[in-house]
């Protein structure tokens, strides 16, 4: 608790849409928000084709140091399709476990549904399954929980687990904050500049 970050509210845009007061667990897209979204419709099969987006691995070591639990939550159909083993997906996290960790980034957990969209599962996104039990495990009440992700899937998830939710302009971030635009939503370039609001390093941003 002591290690908890704690502002005061930030509003960002008119409407109902701000950030949490008190963030002490985030729930990360991997794709798009971590490392470089693969191109439409493949998957990252090797640690190799895990290549790390700008200021990823830095906003996780901030935010460790911050004292906020890390859970990764991603959808990774690929698994479900053939395309991706199961053995080849746990060599990527254990991986990208690594790399975190030796940044001073550890991650907490990574949470991951492997099912194809016709499986219709209760864990893929936009389904709140993966959010829900990001936040069974961590102790963590969802008020003081953020998801942030680069897709509207992302957005939705934590809308149905009852999550606030950020998005990030990289990977499909741009075009999900088109799609979306007139929704209230709370934006940041990126997993850094994010990170640096919720340590507090800046006061303000996004949108
Ligand atoms: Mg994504
Ligand atoms: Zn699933």
């Amino acid at each position: 608790m002591s290690s908890a970050i704690s502002r005061n509210p930030i509003l960002i845009a008119e409407g109902s849409q701000v950030l949490p007061a008190t963030v002490r667990h985030l729930i990360l897209d991997r794709d798009g928000v971590l490392n470089r979204e693969p191109e439409d419709g493949s998957y990252v099969r090797t640690p190799e084709e895990f290549e790390w987006l700008p200021g990823a691995l830095e906003a996780l070591a901030l935010l460790r140091r911050a004292g906020v639990r890390l859970t990764v939550a991603t959808n990774q159909a690929g698994v479900g399709r053939g395309i991706v083993s199961p053995a080849d997906l746990a060599a990527v996290h254990t991986h990208m476990q690594a790399k975190a960790t030796a940044a001073g980034g550890a991650l907490d957990a990574v949470l991951v549904c492997t099912h194809t969209p016709e499986a219709q599962c209760l864990c893929r996104k936009p389904a709140p399954g993966l959010v829900q039990t990001a936040i069974a495990r961590s102790g963590i009440a969802a008020a003081e929980t953020l998801l942030v992700g680069d897709d509207g899937r992302d957005l939705e998830a934590a809308r149905r687990a009852g999550v606030a939710a950020a998005l990030v302009r990289t990977g499909k971030g741009r075009r999900t904050e088109a799609q979306l635009s007139g929704a209230d939503l709370v934006a940041y370039d990126d997993l850094l500049q994010l990170a640096r609001v919720l340590a507090g390093d800046e006061p303000r941003a996004g949108r």
